[in-house]
This record gives C-alpha cells, sequence and structure tokens, in this order.
C-alpha cells in the first residue's frame, strides 16, 4: 500500500478515500474508491485497485458512507446571521455557511424574504462580490415580494407587492445574473408575464406562498415555472375534491422542494410526495438565521422570531418561520421517517436539486465533477466534508 507517499509526485492523488460505499446518481456502491485531484474527481474504482495509487492524503472509508456534497436550494442563513441582513459582511455569511457546511452542504443558494423593492436590490448589489467571489454560492434566490397575502407564512404583509415590468427589470438589473431563483404565487396580476420573463433570463422560477388552485399552477408550469417551493406549506394542501399545487405540481413533472425537519411537513408525507413524484424531491433546510444557535429571538427579513426547541415561529401569531434543520438531519429524516431509500434520499439533495437550478454539473461524484463529497458513519452521522476536493475544518 501506498499510503502518504505522495508527497513531491507530480501523479499522486491530492485525496484517496478507499473501502466505502460510495452513494452517488441513484446507486450504492460497496467496496468503492475514489481519487481526488485539482479540485475534481480524478479517477474511482472497486475493491483493492487503490492500493496501486499514490495519494497525499489518504482516507480508509471502511463502515463509512461517502455522498456527494449537498445542494441546499432554499436557505436563508445561520450562525445568527440571515442572508438579507444588510449589516452582515462576508465574514457574518462565511459563518453562517460554515455552519452548513460543517453537515454537509457544500453548494447553497442564499434565499432572500420580502423586504421593498429598493432594499432588495440594494442586497443584490450589495451580494454581488460576494456571490461572484464564492462558487460554492449558486446565486440568489428571491422568496418574494410577489407573494400571495393568503399564505404569506413569514413574509411581512406590507412588503408583498404585484410582479410590474418595472420590478422585474430593477431586480434583474440589481441581479446582474446572480439570480436563481424566484419564488412567485401565480393568482397574481402579471405573474404569467413574469414567469416567462424570468425564465427567458435563464432563471428557475418556482410557485409558492400562493392561494392559487391546481388550474391556475398547471397555467405557471406551462407559462415555465418548474419548481414548488416548500411544497404543502405555504399553499392549500392536496384534498380530494380540491387537488391544489401539489397535485399541479406532480403531474407537470416539476421538482417538489420539501423542508425535511419533521416539523413543516409529517414525514409519512414526504414519503407519500416521492411515491407521488420519485426523482423529484428536492430536500431543502429553508434554514434560518438562528440555525448552529441557541433557542431565543432571531429576525427573518424584517419579522421577529422566537425559537423554541429548534422550531422558529413569528413572535406574533403562531406561523412557522423557516428552520433551523440542516441537510444531513434532512437525511436522517428522509431515510428513517420517511421510507425513502438512502440512495433516493441522497439524489433529493444532490443531483436532484442541483438540476432544478440549472447546475446538472453539481451534485454527483462521477470522474470529472467537482470534488465536493461528505462521508458518514452508518447513522448517517457528518464525518468529513470536501469541498473542491479541500477537507472542511470540523467545528470544535
Ligand atoms: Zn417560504
Amino acid at each position: 500500500m501506498s499510503a502518504r507517499s505522495g508527497f513531491g509526485d507530480p501523479d499522486a492523488d491530492d485525496v484517496l478515500i478507499h473501502s466505502v460505499a460510495l452513494v452517488d446518481q441513484g446507486v450504492r456502491l460497496e467496496d468503492a474508491w475514489i481519487a481526488f485531484r485539482n479540485g475534481r474527481v480524478h479517477a474511482r474504482g472497486r475493491g483493492g485497485s487503490w492500493s496501486e495509487r499514490t495519494a497525499r492524503t489518504l482516507r480508509d472509508g471502511t463502515g463509512a458512507i461517502l455522498t456527494p456534497g449537498f445542494v441546499d436550494i432554499h436557505c436563508h442563513g445561520a450562525a445568527g446571521t440571515g442572508f438579507d441582513d444588510a449589516e452582515a459582511r462576508a465574514a457574518a455569511l462565511d459563518e453562517a455557511l460554515a455552519v452548513h457546511a460543517a453537515h454537509g452542504t457544500t453548494r447553497v443558494v442564499l434565499s432572500l424574504v420580502s423586504a421593498p423593492i429598493p432594499q432588495i436590490t440594494d442586497r443584490l448589489k450589495a451580494l454581488h462580490e460576494y456571490v461572484s467571489l464564492r462558487p460554492t454560492v449558486l446565486g440568489v434566490h428571491l422568496e418574494g415580494p410577489f407573494l400571495a397575502d393568503s399564505h404569506r407564512g413569514a413574509h411581512d404583509p406590507a412588503h408583498l407587492t404585484e410582479p410590474d415590468r418595472a420590478s422585474v427589470d430593477a431586480l434583474l438589473g440589481a441581479g446582474r445574473g446572480n439570480i436563481r431563483q424566484v419564488t412567485i404565487a401565480p393568482e397574481l396580476p402579471g405573474a404569467l408575464w413574469a414567469i416567462d420573463t424570468l425564465v427567458g433570463e435563464g432563471i428557475t422560477v418556482a410557485v409558492g406562498h400562493t392561494g392559487a388552485d391546481a388550474d391556475v399552477v398547471r397555467d405557471a408550469f406551462a407559462a415555465g415555472a418548474s419548481v414548488l417551493t416548500h411544497a404543502f406549506n405555504g399553499m392549500r394542501g392536496l384534498h380530494h375534491r380540491a387537488p391544489g399545487p401539489v397535485a399541479a405540481a406532480v403531474e407537470s413533472g416539476a421538482t417538489l422542494e420539501v423542508i425535511a425537519d419533521g416539523v413543516h411537513v409529517d414525514p409519512t408525507m414526504i414519503g407519500f410526495l416521492h411515491a407521488l413524484a420519485p426523482g423529484r424531491i428536492a430536500l431543502v433546510t429553508d434554514a434560518m438565521a438562528a440555525t448552529g444557535c441557541a433557542d431565543g429571538e432571531y429576525v427573518l427579513g424584517s419579522l421577529p422570531v422566537r425559537v423554541r426547541e429548534g422550531v422558529a415561529r413569528l413572535s406574533e401569531g403562531d406561523s412557522i418561520a423557516g428552520s433551523t434543520l440542516t441537510t444531513d438531519v434532512a437525511l436522517r429524516i428522509a431515510t428513517t421517517r420517511s421510507g425513502m431509500s438512502l440512495p433516493e434520499a441522497v439524489a433529493s439533495l444532490t443531483t436532484i436539486p442541483a438540476r432544478a437550478i440549472g447546475r446538472p454539473d453539481l451534485g454527483t461524484l462521477r470522474v470529472g465533477a467537482v470534488s465536493d463529497a461528505v462521508l458518514l458513519d452508518e447513522g448517517l452521522r457528518v464525518r468529513a466534508v470536501w469541498v473542491e476536493g479541500r477537507e472542511v475544518p470540523r467545528p470544535a
């Protein structure tokens, strides 16, 4: 064996993980090995053939599971920082992302809640450099302000508005290509025009925070929307005489986001949803600033939120206000309480969300792919995380 003999050898792997169960692209391969070089997957194989290679870092994965890094397309913050926070500097945003990275999230879309258009455009401008410099940040998700008051959840009703041309143009201008996803309530005047316009700009449009029935939501998907924002939350449910947005999303081929914290959606319903739309469930966290923090008082956008036993609710009223979920916990809930197999649940945290936002290159460990990976023990607890082949420091 050639452990650690690769220093100075130009033909050595940067990282070689062997004897691991590799779960990738819906398949579990036992006794696999994988080699990372220059931030990419350089080679992979099975059995003992790894021992003929040289590597700078050799990792024995016996008894462990290796998956691609998790891609969270709906995340509002962590470590006391919300991505909306105009005061938040790069270091605070990095700290928030580090909390999620320690739990396996290697790529993230920054979600911003409803705010006045000038405030959102200011935030987009302020985030431009940050997003440009960090390949792990896949862009920004505007969750609002084009949402329905009837299903606003934790969005400030004063900030909700209709998608007119001036607003959409202002957001697109300030976004400078960084807007990855926009959530829209399709019953709003101008919504179908906005969906068409945003999709034409290469942006993924999601239906959410909506009071619409199935017919209106079908029209939105026909106009180019392709994701349902946190299925079941912020919309009508599934009813046998009123099928609603979830049914419309299932039949239209859309990707369905689900918050798998066991609070927003009963785990049984996550399993049902997966049976209805296999290969199209994207597990998301919807995590807010309190993630990785103690219970207490926080802010989501402009609204005060209290967190008790890890559950965030608006201080006024009782609306759930995001979660304190991390992707590793979502994986455990999906596999132990929703009946999803491990390869299915991993796909719902990797290839499926990546594809939903137009990044089919991410969320896989095939040869040539970026070497983002998560090493888990049998209980699906995170043991190590790599971003572009570099191991993320473990929290103390
Ligand atoms: Zn929401």
